[in-house]
């Protein structure tokens, strides 16, 4: 169980840390807590995942068969999350080179 939440947060970071919105998140998160699996640690008990933390991630999916809830990314979102952090990065690279350089005047 530890093993499928570590797989969980390797493939959340590598396709770039997608994040579920505020209504994606609810949504998941209302069929979890209605789950016949749904432990009052707040953990599945089918993958032994923290849900709080899981449903938050657009990677991740229900871990019943047939799942019951599904991951949130496809290839085409996958790029446009990364291309959005690229660009995030690098307006925070040029705030950060603005602030240096009036530091320098
Ligand atoms: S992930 Fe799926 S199986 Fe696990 S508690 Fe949520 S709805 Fe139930």
């Amino acid at each position: 169980m530890i093993a499928d939440f570590t797989k969980e947060s390797v493939n959340f970071i590598k396709q770039g840390a997608p994040v579920a919105s505020p209504e994606q998140y609810e949504e998941r998160m209302s069929i979890c807590v209605d789950c016949e699996h749904y432990t009052s640690a707040h953990k599945c008990g089918l993958c032994g995942c923290y849900m709080p933390v899981k449903a938050k991630w657009k990677t991740t999916k229900c871990a019943a068969t047939p799942p019951k809830w599904e991951a949130l990314v496809g290839e085409d979102e996958i790029e446009k999350e990364t291309e959005r952090n690229i660009e995030r990065t690098r307006k925070h690279i040029d705030r950060l080179k603005n602030v240096k350089n009036r530091g320098k005047k």
